[in-house]
């Protein structure tokens, strides 16, 4: 049994930053991480001819000023190119995206408003677009824009989170800027998934959206140097006594001082973790995550145009390619993502998903398909959890340190407050590494 200061559990964005801040102030950490990589959702790949990376997890960095841009080093982030096509799949036919915004209220436009909407309380997103007004082929674009944003129904989110999550990543100020608002010089659109074009997405992140040069995976790769991070070890069991804790996993134990816990709550829901208190269990089970799947499906001929493609039929979320290039990236969240899960089983599908997006697709072979499965992925459990109407008090709950002893950071541990994005992971890791050096120093005093 080996005894550290620390032990931290996943090496994601949240992890890693948590043990880098705890080893800078001198404490012996582990990390234990159930893949045999680094990154968790944030999962880059690398074309086998050497071509430009594809994200099948993060995809893009939000904002000037996020603390990616300086983990990852000077000069290794540039702006998501602004000359791109954006199309829209909508009644199985392939459109303009600038259809999105004539005759009626673009969706982002309408999620833009929502941030500043007075009196959502206690309201679903759902019902705050119906209170708008908002009916017909706008409503169901709206809608599907929301799934694919926030990978849940909009009648399952809760509009005041929403909207209080993307104050949050503003930096509080209560405005953070007008997604969309260059709708009138390009295609507008783009909270959350990079098929944005000059948007301002917060005061605190400041605008824009950015691709790190190699991959999003260098960013965990730089936060993990010189860490003692346990590849392919998933924690099978944490138990704590105030001041100590034991960690086991197939190897054999651990113990520390303190733990900090950094996994999805849908991968302790699934029982994959025990020992943890019962309110723990509780809080996590109300923070489930939405459902996600990615493919880059490799094809036999290189796209003729650089195409990001929403599909508002709810079948394939985004979809993209690049001038060149033999790749198509599908990105699918919600009721999306079970529809790409089934085509990924099935290339007949598979092959029609992708001509209805990408017509040059038709007749293509498929010669290489990667899939992240993030919704049937055990160390996951989904894309990431969005604030569901009704449980803005989960977050906080699970945040909750447990007797100065276990200590909770990731995604989830901000839902409602931050955007469920990188930027967030990265701030719920430095949290809770404050948190851990103040019980210990407490502790000594
Ligand atoms: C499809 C998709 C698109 C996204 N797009 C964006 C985007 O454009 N921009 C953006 O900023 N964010 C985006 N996100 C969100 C972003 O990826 C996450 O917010 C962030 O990576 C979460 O980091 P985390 O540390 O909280 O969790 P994770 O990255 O999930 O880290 C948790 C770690 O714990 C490990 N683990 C699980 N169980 C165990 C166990 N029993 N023992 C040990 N280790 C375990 C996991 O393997 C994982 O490595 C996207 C996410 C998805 C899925």
């Amino acid at each position: 049994m080996t005894g550290y200061d620390a032990i931290v559990v996943g090496a994601g964005a949240s992890g890693l930053n948590c043990s880098r801040l705890l080893r800078r102030e001198g404490l012996s950490v582990v990390v234990y991480e159930a893949r045999e990589r680094v990154g968790g959702r944030i999962h880059t790949f690398h074309p086998a001819d050497g071509g430009p990376p594809l994200e099948l997890g993060a995809q893009v960095v939000h904002g000037d000023r996020n603390p990616v841009h300086q983990l990852v080093g000077p000069g290794r982030t540039s702006p998501v190119p602004r000359r791109v096509t954006a199309r829209i799949v909508e009644d199985g036919a392939d459109r303009s995206m600038g259809a999105l915004g004539s005759g009626r209220r673009a969706p982002w436009q309408l999620e833009a408003m929502l941030r500043r909407a007075p009196g959502i309380t206690g309201l679903s997103v759902g019902t705050w677009l119906r209170a708008q007004g908002s009916t017909g082929p706008e409503a169901a674009a709206a809608r599907e824009w929301f799934r694919q944003n926030w990978a849940a129904d909009p009648d399952e989110l809760s509009a005041a989170a929403v909207a209080s999550a993307h104050r949050g990543d503003a930096g509080g100020g209560g405005g953070g800027g007008d997604v969309g608002e260059s709708v009138g010089e390009g295609f507008g659109v783009g909270v959350g998934e990079g098929v944005g074009v000059g948007e301002r997405v917060g005061e605190g992140v400041g605008e824009g959206e950015f691709a790190v040069e190699g991959g999003f995976a260098r960013l965990p790769e730089r936060l993990a140097a010189g860490l003692d991070v346990r590849l392919g070890e998933p924690v099978r069991e944490l138990a704590h006594e105030p001041g100590r804790v034991t960690v086991r996993t197939d190897t054999g134990t651990a113990t520390a001082r303190a733990a900090v816990l950094t996994v999805p709550p849908a991968v302790l829901t699934a029982g994959a973790i025990t020992g943890l208190p019962a309110q723990k269990r509780a809080a996590a089970t109300r923070l489930p995550a939405g459902d996600g799947c990615c493919a880059v499906v490799t094809l036999d001929r290189p796209a003729p145009d650089t195409v990001i493609v929403f599909d508002v039929d709810g079948r394939a979320g985004f979809v993209r390619c690049t001038t060149g290039r033999p790749e198509a990236l599908v990105v699918a969240k919600a009721g999306a993502a079970a529809h790409l899960r089934a085509a990924v089983a099935d290339r007949t599908a598979l092959a029609a998903l992708l001509a209805t997006a990408l017509p040059w697709t038709s007749g293509a072979a498929v010669l290489g398909l990667a899939v992240a499965d993030w919704g049937q992925d055990p160390y996951a459990g989904g894309a990431f959890t969005a604030p569901r109407a009704g449980l803005e008090g989960a977050a906080r709950e699970w945040a909750e340190p447990v007797d100065g002893t276990l200590f909770f950071a990731g995604e989830a541990t901000l839902t409602g407050f931050r955007l469920p994005w990188v930027q967030g992971a990265l701030a719920s890791g430095q949290r809770a590494a404050e948190q851990v050096l103040k019980a210990l120093a407490t502790r000594r005093t």
